[in-house]
């Protein structure tokens, strides 16, 4: 099986960890390394909510003793009292919401890295299963709303309570009968807060898996942009990516819906205990039973009472949607590859290894047919095997075993005699060099290019290597030389050069055993020439293995395999299989169609 995700299809339908742990594995693994920040961060919140219980206690002198009591003397202090909480209370907020966002960037880097590592050491058939743009959006939505969430979560957490607490305190001080009357319908709340904050976890689920296809589309549509603009199939993609756009607008929509709904509850409940308030406040006042100032000091502190709590009822939202995105996030880092080194792997010492087939089965996850079956031989060092037959036959899985892209389902591929289930992937992939007719250019320099073949190398190594691809003096032609940046997929080089710098890549690596898979795309006869001088050069000595789509190569390999349906239908030299007047005979005859 691959380590694969379960398909969109199942993506609600995903193991839900539960809260608890979830939030728990975010602080141990994400939070806790920052807790001296957090620990500032929080002395100055409780620092800020202090300051906004003070301005509601300084409304009491406001009125007793400056209003009603007329007393000049106090107008100075209580002014100059108000003004410092003020800034009291704008230094610790400025101080704290830093502290918080740097923690809160912090995490999410660290998050985004995990994912990244994660994504490096996942093997072929995860990525066969999971779209690229998915996983991009993964690594940049998710993780920021998770970001969102643990940042709201703690600053509204501790500022919210902080402010609460002091409040609360201080309208038990003013009238404790009056406060437990005010907040006691408060619990009521939680249970419909709870509901909406379930409801809107699953939500987030759907829209961040929207949002992932819609990265998806994106992608697979810019990439194919030159195909779109040929077929004039513009406005066949409008409509698909207008869906996927729509999708996410309406998901989004229904989720402000539910949350909202959060809204106007809050307002009619606060507003009966407000009047409440009044109804008993203004008989007390009335009847000498408290002052007005007293009641002006109840007020304020309910009134700024209200906002925070309002923010603890919606945190349950924030914190929700956030918990959405972990699950979705923790499920990829949790991902565990199905092709792992074993403890006691071996390393590649000979530097003249064959590849071994060894009786391989082998079927992709998921589908019933198997793609190889009964393969044995053996590439042997210094000579090339050829594999040639129809499309489908197998040609391209051959090569996919050898790197251990994927493991057989039976059987054993060897180098050098060893089964590469016990070779480390690192030293197996170190004597491996590709050169692929899907020929992978980064948007970087030329050097940086064929540099990947060997990330050590000196530039006179590259240099050398790019000579030897016949490379070196096109590279020259180039206004930038070997600093010139090729452009996405090397847009600005033609098909024979990205060939040579793959192949001069390929040099550079230097590597015992080389698979080719040939390039079917006509080059001109120079560049074609060249190619295949640069090609023979880069066999010498190796163990080659390639798929061959040029009778030249074929020709001369030491070893041909037919493939048709999996199996190898034929195998000898190619005169051999000449005499035997069979299938492969007969691909030649008809020019290689295969
Ligand atoms: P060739 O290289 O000779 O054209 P392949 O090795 O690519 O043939 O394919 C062999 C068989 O395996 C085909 O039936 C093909 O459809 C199937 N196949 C190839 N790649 C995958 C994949 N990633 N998942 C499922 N089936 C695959």
């Amino acid at each position: 099986m691959p380590a694969a995700l379960p398909k969109k299809s199942k993506k609600n339908q995903q193991p839900k960890a539960p809260t608890s742990s979830l939030i728990k594995r975010i602080i141990r693994t994400y939070v806790a390394c920052y807790k001296t920040e957090l620990f500032i961060a929080i002395l100055f919140m409780a620092f800020a909510a202090a300051m906004t219980a003070a301005l509601a206690a300084l409304m009491q002198p406001v009125l007793d003793d400056v209003l009603y009591g007329k007393r000049e003397d106090m107008i100075i202090p209580v002014a100059l009292g108000i003004c410092l909480t003020f800034c009291g209370r704008g230094i610790s907020t400025y101080i704290h919401t830093i502290l918080m966002n740097k923690v809160g960037q912090y995490i999410v880097s660290d998050i985004q890295t995990d994912l990244f590592k994660k994504f490096m050491h996942l093997d072929m058939a995860f990525f066969h299963a999971n779209p690229s743009g998915q996983l991009v959006s993964r690594v940049v939505n998710d993780v920021n709303i998770m970001r969102y969430a643990v940042t709201d979560s703690l600053t509204g957490l501790g500022k919210s309570l902080f402010t609460l607490i002091f409040l609360i305190g201080l309208m038990f001080l003013t009238d404790w009968k009056l406060t437990l009357a005010a907040f006691i319908v408060f619990p009521l709340l939680s249970g419909f807060v709870i509901y909406v904050g379930k409801r809107l976890r699953k939500i987030s689920k759907s829209i961040q898996s929207e949002l992932g296809d819609l990265s998806d589309l994106l992608s697979q549509t810019f990439q194919g942009i030159r195909l779109i603009m040929a077929y004039r199939a513009e406005d066949f993609e409008i409509v698909k990516v207008t869906r996927a756009i729509h999708r996410v607008r309406d998901l989004n929509i229904k989720s402000v819906r539910i949350s909202t709904l959060l809204t106007p509850v809050n307002e009619i409940l606060v507003g009966f205990i407000f009047a409440g308030i009044i109804i008993y406040g203004g008989y007390e006042v009335i009847a000498g039973r408290t002052t007005a100032g007293h009641l002006a000091s109840f007020i304020a502190a309910f009134t700024m009472a209200y906002e925070p709590m309002k923010k603890l009822a919606k945190l349950n939202n924030t914190l929700q949607t956030g918990l959405g995105a972990a699950d979705r996030v923790f499920l990829m880092i949790d991902t565990k590859p199905q092709i792992m080194d074993t403890n006691d792997a071996k390393i590649i010492t000979s530097k003249t290894p064959d590849v071994k087939f060894d009786n391989i089965e082998f079927s992709y996850a998921g589908e019933d047919l198997r793609a190889l079956q009964n393969i044995s031989f053996t590439a042997q060092n210094g000579q090339v095997t050829a594999l040639v037959g129809p499309s489908g036959g197998g040609k391209s899985t051959i090569m996919n075993l050898i790197p251990r892209f994927y493991d057989p389902t039976n059987g054993a591929v060897k180098v050098d005699g060893v089964d590469i289930r016990e070779i480390s992937q690192a030293s197996l992939r170190e004597n491996i060099a590709l050169v692929s007719q899907d020929i992978t250019i980064f948007n970087d320099s030329v050097m940086a290019n064929i540099r990947y073949g060997n990330l050590n190398a000196s530039d006179d190594a590259v240099f050398e290597a790019a000579k030897s691809a016949a490379a070196h003096d096109f590279i020259l032609g180039f206004d930038d030389g070997y600093e010139t940046i090729v452009g996405e997929n090397g847009t600005k080089l033609s098909g024979g050069q990205k060939q040579r710098i793959s192949i001069a890549r390929a040099i550079l690596r230097d590597a015992p055993i080389l698979l080719l898979d040939e390039a079917t795309s006509a080059l001109d006869n120079e560049s074609e020439k060249l190619v295949q001088d640069a090609l023979k050069l880069l066999e010498k000595g190796r163990t080659t293995i390639v798929i061959a789509h040029r009778l030249t190569t074929v020709q001369e390999a030491d070893q041909i395999l037919v493939l048709d349906q999996g199996c190898i239908a034929e195998r000898g030299t190619h005169d051999a299989l000449l005499t035997q007047n069979g299938v492969y005979a007969q691909m030649y005859k008809t020019g290689m169609k295969g």
